[in-house]
């Protein structure tokens, strides 16, 4: 992917502070450092994004996902907490169209980084629940 940022990234074309890499994944600080620490895993494999994942990539790469945020958290004794984000399509805040793994370590509720999830508890009626719950069972592969 000859216009990819990620891809030169992975390619030593653009520098990055690495924490980590191996065959299948190299782990970064993202440039933005919403917290300090705040690292991208990314697999050398060029994918967009979830949809795009064998099960054979997903567990080269996720597997990784513990170890390394163990590792950020040893690293410093002030983070308490972290936010792990996998952003999927445009409308879910996805800006590099290279999937990437969002570690976000956390160190208090003003720390820079924060969520909104609506709650719509008992919005839907049972039925509507079990017709949308089918809905997604019937594309389940094996
Ligand atoms: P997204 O919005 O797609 O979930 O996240 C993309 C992330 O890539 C952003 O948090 C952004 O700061 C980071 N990013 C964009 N360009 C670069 C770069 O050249 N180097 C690094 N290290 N991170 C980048
Ligand atoms: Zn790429």
């Amino acid at each position: 992917m000859d216009d990819c940022i990620f891809c030169k990234i992975i390619n030593n074309e653009i520098p990055s502070t690495t924490i980590y890499e191996d065959d299948d994944i190299k782990a970064f600080f993202d440039i933005s450092q919403v917290t300090p620490g705040h690292t991208l895993i990314v697999p050398k494999k060029h994918v967009k994004n979830i949809f795009e994942y064998d099960e054979d990539l997903a567990q080269r790469v996720f597997k990784k996902v513990p170890m390394i945020a163990r590792a950020i958290k040893e690293s410093n004794p002030d983070i308490i907490g972290m936010n792990i984000c996998l952003n999927n399509g445009e409308i879910a805040y996805q800006s590099v169209m290279h999937s990437h793994i969002h570690l976000v370590p956390r160190y208090s509720d003003k720390d820079g980084f924060s969520m909104k999830w609506a709650d719509n508890t008992g919005v839907a009626s049972d039925e509507q629940m079990q017709e949308r719950a089918d809905a997604i069972k019937k594309n389940l592969e094996d």
